[in-house]
């Protein structure tokens, strides 16, 4: 079921996202070459923990998951796309990092990603970031009043293909709101006019995650977590939690 939030929920959702946006700024400041990934998880854990937020991530067990989630964030570093697990893995120069965070404040949630590079940065890694950008800066276009879920979809998937990306098939954006996923699922590629209507208080976390390879299949590593691109290649993933108003489309997790 599609829960339409009102504009008071649009309001705590918004507190909610900017405890995220910190959380991702701190992470992103504390990086560093040599700088452990459970060490950013702690970073993150500052900010929520200051916010009297709680993490939507720790101990999470979606059904395809062998273990709860032991931390508030995923760090997949360069052939990882998401759900990467924070370890004692010590970033090194040119390393690809992908964050993803979540923050539940007064019952509503947040949802963001970023992706930046550690150090001295590979061209390449700059120019997929970009194209994963671009990717959810044109989902985020069409998140207006009459669109529906499939024009999302299809602005996302054209940027990525139009750059020459492969996406994990099965992995996309979701409703938002009491819970981090809720309906309608956002397939990162589709057809345009199909699916669910936008309307005003439809709150949608949109996640492009793009793989240099060009090719759409993935390997989940032993952890039972992690998702790496099958073919080695790096992989970027960015994400926001917006929302459908009568304005346009509005970012949650903007700072
Ligand atoms: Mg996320
Ligand atoms: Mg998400």
């Amino acid at each position: 079921m599609v829960e339409i939030k009102t504009d008071a929920a649009l309001e705590a959702m918004r507190e909610a996202g900017r405890v995220v946006a910190r959380a991702l700024a701190a992470v992103q400041d504390a990086a560093a070459v040599g700088v452990s990934l459970r060490e950013l998880d702690e970073a993150a854990r500052a900010v929520l923990d200051e916010a009297g937020a709680r993490s939507p991530f720790l101990g999470y067990r979606p059904s395809f998951a062998p273990t709860p989630f032991p931390a508030v964030i995923c760090t997949s570093v360069n052939d990882a796309v998401v759900h990467g697990v924070p370890s004692g893995y010590r970033l090194r120069d040119g390393d690809l990092v992908s964050i993803d965070c979540g923050a539940e404040l007064d019952g509503w949630t947040g949802d963001a990603a970023v992706t930046f590079t550690v150090g001295t940065p590979r061209p390449d890694d700059l120019e997929l970031i970009s194209a994963t950008q671009r990717a959810l800066d044109a989902g985020i276009a069409a998140l207006t009043v009459g669109n529906r879920i499939g024009d999302i979809s299809h602005a996302i998937g054209s940027v990525a293909r139009a750059a020459g990306c492969g996406m994990p098939a099965d992995f996309g954006g979701h409703g938002i709101g009491r819970r981090m996923h809720e309906d309608p699922h956002v397939a990162n590629r589709g057809r345009p006019g199909r699916g669910f209507p936008l309307r005003h208080g439809l709150v949608l976390a949109i996640e492009p995650m793009l793989m240099a390879g060009g090719r759409d299949d993935y390997r989940t590593g032993t952890d039972g977590w992690t998702l790496y691109s099958v073919d080695g290649s790096r992989a970027a993933h960015i994400e926001h939690t917006v929302a459908v108003t009568e304005q346009g489309p509005r970012v949650l997790t903007a700072l």
